[in-house]
């Protein structure tokens, strides 16, 4: 007889989400977490797209841990000189979900303490080394030479997953499948912020993805920078691959550039630097491993969750999702045969928007991570625009022609062209 029903290891998103689930199934449940309040070690940009975590807590909107309603959402190249971007607000973002910006400090802390309302035994502060095993099946987990059993674990661990890579249920994922996000919060007065990004109230917020076509070493990187009631996120995701090739350049010089560019400098003027973090960040559409096996799941960052395709960051929604996935295979099949729990954790995933994404956007690493998308996209874009706002007394050409001299000039076949937009069009 295992000491609990289930054992969920980090209380993350996907974590909290699947605990609060399965209590709410009166499972017997342990959630660990390695830091103390729970959630203080995360980070997220960090919006939160969507309503799936109204499945856990009906009314997650009335809830004080909510910064900003995302109201106006921005997709912008810069390059050393210039800001080329969509700034696109709507009012039936009223009645089209978008997000709330969200402090994960905060945020996780909240959604830890709703598990232990819940009846969930919540551990912080205690780092789980290995899965306990017989054999190939899972029976619990081990911290420190001691071993605590369960039916099932749930490990929820977040992208860094030495849990599963040590245990040996999951292979170390390279550095092309890994990408290291930098992000720091910037303290400002509301009103201030709500002036600055031009909002309708202190309620609402800006959230805006950027390619930062002007990194020094041509190093690619994408930005973020989201507004929260009295602070502004503001961080950069950088190839892994890339920042390993070029020995020259941080991950920390890279945010420094970025707040220092020309159009970005204004709008932290006057704030404090109030946290910075770094953490990994699995990337997009990469193919996902075994996500279950004999008494395990594999839920959120830790399964490789998360969707990017440079005009959105997601991961918690898929988090959240899968966790919830997770636990209701659990409930279902609670004292059945192990394989009908964990293939119906599987087609469960199959039927959201979880696993179809990831299909989907297999491959999208290519076009996100592309030469193309981090240099020549933005230097092209500032060139036609100033051919086209600039008034130099000269006849004016067709912006056919513009587009293919700025081509030319920064040698892009027009073959090489095409099959970009293709990939684009087939791959974001
Ligand atoms: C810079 C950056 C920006 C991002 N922006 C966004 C965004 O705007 N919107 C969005 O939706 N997503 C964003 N993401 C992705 C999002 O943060 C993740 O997808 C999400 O946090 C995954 O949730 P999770 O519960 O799977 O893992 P995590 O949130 O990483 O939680 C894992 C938990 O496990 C605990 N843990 C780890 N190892 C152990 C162990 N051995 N023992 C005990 N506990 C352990 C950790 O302490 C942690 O609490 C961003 C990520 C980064 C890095």
């Amino acid at each position: 007889m295992s000491e609990f029903d289930v054992i969920v290891v980090g209380a993350g998103p996907a974590g909290s989400a699947a605990a609060i689930r399965l209590a709410s199934a009166k499972a017997n449940v342990l959630l660990i977490d390695r830091a103390d309040p729970p959630g203080s070690k995360n980070v997220s940009g960090g919006v939160l797209w969507g309503d799936s975590l109204g499945q856990v807590i009906p009314d997650w909107e009335k809830s004080n841990m909510l910064e900003r309603y995302v109201e106006a959402k921005g997709v912008t190249f810069l390059t050393k000189d210039s800001k080329i971007a969509l700034d696109f607000r709507s009012t039936k973002f009223g009645e089209v979900k978008s997000g709330y910006t969200v402090l994960r400090t905060k945020f996780d802390a909240w959604l830890a303490k709703k598990a232990k309302d819940a009846g969930v035994m919540v551990v912080s502060g205690v780092t789980v080394d290995k899965l306990a095993m017989e054999g190939k099946k899972v029976t619990g987990v081990m911290q420190n030479g001691e071993t605590v059993t369960a039916d099932t674990v749930i490990l929820a661990e977040g992208a860094n997953s030495r849990v599963a890579i040590d245990s040996g249920i999951k292979k170390k994922p390279d550095d092309r499948h890994m990408a290291i996000g930098v992000k720091e919060v910037i303290k400002l007065p509301e009103k201030t912020i709500t002036e600055r990004f031009n909002l309708t109230s202190a309620k609402r917020g800006y959230a805006s993805e950027y390619v930062l076509g002007f990194l020094e070493g041509g190093v690619k990187a994408g930005g973020f920078l989201y507004t929260n009631k009295e602070s502004i996120s503001i961080g950069a995701v950088i190839s892994m691959e890339d920042l390993r090739k070029n020995n020259q350049t941080y991950s920390f010089n890279i945010i420094e550039q970025f707040k220092e560019h020309p159009f970005i400098a204004p709008l932290l003027a006057d704030g404090r630097v109030e946290e910075y973090s770094a953490h990994l960040v699995p990337e997009a559409g990469q193919s996902v491993d075994q996500i279950y096996g004999d008494g395990y799941m594999i839920a959120g960052d830790a399964a490789g969750f998360t969707f990017s395709n440079g005009l959105v960051l997601q991961g918690m929604n898929y988090a959240i999702v899968s966790g919830i996935a997770a636990a209701d295979a659990y409930i279902a099949t609670k004292g059945s045969t192990s394989a009908d729990r964990y293939e119906l954790y599987r087609d469960t995933l199959k039927k959201t928007f979880v696993l179809r994404d990831m299909e989907t956007f297999k491959g999208s690493d290519r076009v996100t991570w592309s030469e193309s998308i981090h240099n020549t996209v933005p230097a092209m874009a500032e060139e036609i625009m100033l051919n086209i706002f600039s008034e130099n007394g000269e006849p004016k050409k067709h912006l056919s022609r513009i587009v293919m001299e700025s081509a030319f000039k920064n040698r892009q076949k027009r073959k090489d062209m095409i099959v970009d937009m293709y990939r684009m069009m087939k791959r974001l």
